[in-house]
């Protein structure tokens, strides 16, 4: 599965890659160690995740040195693989190299299908820095510990209720092994150059899609190509932050395609019709669940509720946050804005922590204030996770759903497979915590909070700053976005774009 090659290089001293994972990376020297000038023939990008699936962000990344010279190995992202049952025991195969030998791991921004399988990572040998941009560093303790506790709570649970298929079921990582990934965090100013393997320079820039996310531009010295990954990509109209910095000079760009195949709505024509979905819920006395990614998607969408009250567009009711970490994110944010990040816009800095600053907001912040919230009653609960797949929302909606007053707003991405993508297709009953629980809330969708560029805005950026790259790999979307924005790409601009097979080595 892991042996699969390709080349879209067309350059006259073009070599076949390597038919297997680099051979001369186990004593890799630390960036710290490394000569002044490597030397490489090219550059290897083996796509060990997010292809075919929105989740499991991984790319391995190897400049091959000219003979003699020192190597080195690293990862663009280390996330975890999330959703249906088939996708998620991904994360359960053996890592198809050994981490001991990866010099370093650099990640694009805090989502746990970015970041959360470094703790593994760790647990399996990796000792190298991870490098990341210092809001990212500020966020990624809060995910990479929710994500530990999360785990082995859920573990806990099935084992005591007996439901797991595993007679003695084990969380992929626990706190001790997040900790540990946690003081490996090394954070690096955006813009700043810096070299994560010999014969690499790497530089992180703003790609506007929640706080500290980053793009990465990796460029080998020695042959002046360069590639650059766009992380998950933002659409220029974050309330709060700056829009993507575009890809100069880039010869190969590895592009994600969570919209691939869609164009987002109006944002106007949504929010009016999250008000009216909102009033009608509450009018009649129902409660209005909004699960929500805690980093970014909660504090932009609590600042888009307080809009509404304010402008009397919906009944004023109690709104609750239900995600710890959520709060703990929220934290983070306020503090950026207190020290006029250069990652936020001008005018969110002029207007200081009002932004998104809540005095009408209530916390849950216990498992028992959390459960006082399912006794139904006019109010909105926010809540992770964003697709219903974990965290205290799936006990909301499993104490919820069933009642006709209620509502769910599903306000981000729902992956196949996730309890929120079922209840967007219409499921009369979904399985929560192996019981069959019967649909009867409403349902309602609002794309207006999608912090991913949709199909017109990921080729905007694409061309957003010439020469226009010869190679596109398409990463990070189901099969059908990911194939829509390749034919796209080939048919407008005349690139060699192509959607990688996992495991798929190319050269660059
Ligand atoms: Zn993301």
């Amino acid at each position: 599965m892991f042996e699969q090659n390709r080349t879209l290089d067309r350059t006259p001293d073009s070599r076949q890659p390597h038919d297997r994972l680099s051979p001369w990376s186990a004593d890799a020297a630390r960036p710290d160690t490394a000569p002044a000038t490597c030397y490489t023939r090219g550059v290897f990008l083996t796509f060990l995740g997010a292809t075919g699936t929105v989740t499991g962000s991984r790319t391995l990344v190897e400049p091959e040195p000219v003979d003699g010279g020192a190597g080195g190995r690293l990862l663009v992202d280390c996330g975890m693989f999330q959703g249906p049952r088939d996708v998620r025991s991904r994360n359960w195969d053996p890592f198809p190299l050994d981490p001991s030998t990866l010099t370093c791991v650099i990640l694009t921004h805090a989502h746990l299908d970015h970041c959360g399988f470094v703790p593994a990572l760790v647990r399996e040998g990796f000792d190298g820095p991870v490098y990341c941009s210092p809001n990212t560093a500020a966020l990624v303790p809060i995910i990479l510990r929710d994500s530990a506790r999360l785990q082995e709570e859920d573990t806990a649970w099935a084992r005591k209720k007996g439901f797991s298929r595993h007679a003695d079921p084990q969380p992929l990582y626990g706190s001790e092994d997040a900790e540990r990934a946690i003081t490996m965090l090394r954070p690096v100013e955006f813009g700043d150059a810096f070299t994560p393997v010999p014969g690499l320079t790497a530089r992180l820039e703003v790609s506007g899609h929640i706080l500290g996310s980053s793009t990465v531009t990796l460029t080998d010295e020695s042959r002046q190509r360069t590639v650059v990954f766009s992380g998950d990509l933002g659409r220029g109209n974050h309330p709060l932050l700056d829009p993507p910095t575009p890809p100069c000079a880039a010869d190969a760009v590895v592009l994600e395609s969570t919209y691939g195949n869609r164009d987002h709505g109006d944002v106007d024509a949504e929010i009016d019709e999250m008000a009216a979905v909102i009033t009608r819920t509450l009018k009649r006395g129902g409660t209005v669940v909004i699960p929500a990614f805690a980093v970014d998607r909660t504090e932009v969408l609590l600042q888009a509720l307080r809009r509404l009250q304010d402008q009397q567009r919906i009944p004023v009711a109690p709104i609750h946050a239900d995600s710890p970490m959520a709060l703990a994110a929220l934290r983070v944010y306020l503090d950026a804005i207190r020290n006029e990040d250069p990652e936020l816009t001008s005018a969110v800095i002029a207007h200081g922590t009002d932004a998104i600053d809540l005095p009408n907001l209530h916390e849950a912040t216990t498992p028992e204030q959390s459960m006082a919230l399912d006794g139904g009653g006019a109010r909105i609960i926010v809540s992770a996770s964003g697709m219903g797949s974990g965290g205290r929302v799936t006990h909301h909606l499993k104490a919820l759903l069933p009642d006709r007053d209620n509502c769910v707003l599903l306000v981000g991405y729902q992956a196949v497979g996730t309890p929120g993508r079922m209840l967007l297709d219409g499921a009369h009953e979904i399985k929560i915590h192996g019981e069959y629980v019967p649909v009867r809330a409403e349902i309602a969708e609002i794309e207006a909070f999608s912090v991913h560029a949709d199909a017109d805005e990921l080729l905007a950026w694409l061309t957003s700053c010439g020469p226009l790259p010869t190679q596109v790999f398409i990463n990070h979307g189901e099969p059908e976005a990911s194939a829509a924005l390749a034919e796209r790409i080939r048919r407008e601009l005349d690139i060699a774009a192509v959607v990688p097979d996992v495991g798929e080595r190319v050269r660059v």
